[in-house]
């Protein structure tokens, strides 16, 4: 077994890539975006991924790139201040824990496997077991052979729904929905965070690095049936 196809080029991808490579195997990344998703939020390397990033090699890159939140305040309707907290303690780190932008992270893993071929605007269509490895389809109508398939394409992965049928796994609903964005940093925040909640609903918004550039989450409660979600 030497090819081996693996769809997603996040995080779980292009870390699968770097451990497949040391073993002596043939990797190849497709990615459905044409390039990498360099948005997302922060990203917190905690307990047994600190050790998994010792062991590539990358903690200390990753150390020098870490969020530097200084300061961390939940505020009410008028903006007002309710209550104030170190950003480490809100976001429950300890020793070792790093807390990145996903963005970054993605980049550092993907500067580990320089010579890992990753395929950009291609996802697959079609997976089909043969006796000897995996036909795979491409969405441009072209077919590969790999000996082995690894979905690496996240939450909704579209891996998991060509092999398996919905019945074979569950999905476990936490009845939450929530929203990243890009937005540009209106409220001149600099290295600090806010947090509104009310009525089942929070925003967070938080600049860090760049003084032009923030982030927006939307988190609010939902049962499954309100929830419409496109389907490639
Ligand atoms: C607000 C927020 C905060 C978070 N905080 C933390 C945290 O503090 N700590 C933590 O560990 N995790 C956190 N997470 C979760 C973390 O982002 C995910 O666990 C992580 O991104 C999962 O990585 P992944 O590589 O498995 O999948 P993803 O990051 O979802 O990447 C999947 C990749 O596959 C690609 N893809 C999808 N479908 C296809 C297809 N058909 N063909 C080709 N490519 C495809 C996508 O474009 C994407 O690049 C957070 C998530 C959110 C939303």
């Amino acid at each position: 077994m030497n090819k081996i196809f693996v769809v997603g080029a996040s995080i779980a991808g292009p870390v699968v890539c770097y451990w497949l490579k040391k073993a002596g195997y043939a990797p190849t990344l497709v990615e459905k975006n044409d390039g990498l998703r360099k948005g997302g939020y922060a990203v917190d390397i905690r307990g047994i991924a600190v050790d998994v990033v010792k062991k590539m090699g990358v903690l200390e890159a990753i150390a020098e790139q870490r969020m530097s939140i200084q300061l961390s305040r939940h505020v009410d309707t008028e903006g007002h201040t309710l209550r104030q907290e170190e950003p480490e303690t809100a976001g429950f780190r300890l020793g070792e824990d790093v807390e990145i932008s996903r963005g970054d992270l993605v980049q550092i893993f993907m500067d580990l496997i320089p010579d890992v071929p990753c395929h950009f605007s291609q996802s697959i269509t079609q997976l089909d077991q043969q006796k000897e490895g995996v036909e795979v389809t491409f969405s441009d109508g072209s077919i590969e052979h790999y000996d082995l398939v690894v979905g690496a394409d996240g939450l909704h992965s579209k891996t998991r729904r060509l092999v398996f049928l919905e019945s074979d796994y569950t999905k476990v609903d936490l009845g939450a929905c929530i929203s990243v964005a890009n937005i540009p940093n209106f409220l001149k925040l600099r290295h600090e965070e806010i947090l509104f909640e009310a009525h089942n609903k929070s925003i967070h918004y938080v600049s860090d690095k760049d003084p032009n550039l923030a982030q927006v989450r939307f988190m609010l409660r939902s049962d499954k049936s309100s929830i419409r979600r496109v389907e490639e």
